[in-house]
């Protein structure tokens, strides 16, 4: 799994990924969690748009030995899934 996802990462960071977009903020690298959208609704039911953003942080992190930005969401980080650059 490791060398699959760490070829992943380097590509999305390359901006070479076939089918998506060069890195985007508000999604996370490792498990592409990105932000949901719904609506609030006041009390009279009044809808207004709104988004949900997943806790991502753009860190620096060690892929293939070398240190890259990327944004990883906290969940990635507490397990561990990313090794930070020092
Ligand atoms: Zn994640």
């Amino acid at each position: 799994m490791w060398p699959c996802l760490v070829h992943t990462i380097a590509l999305s960071l390359a901006g070479k990924s076939s089918k998506e977009e060069p890195t985007m903020s508000k999604v996370c690298t490792i498990c592409g969690k990105k932000p949901s959208f719904g609506n609030n609704r006041s009390h009279s039911m009044r809808a207004t748009p709104r988004r949900w953003d997943p806790n991502v942080q753009k860190i620096r992190i060690v892929v293939d030995g070398t240190p890259v930005r990327a944004y990883v969401c906290a969940k990635c980080l507490k397990a561990h899934k990313v090794q930070k650059a020092v």
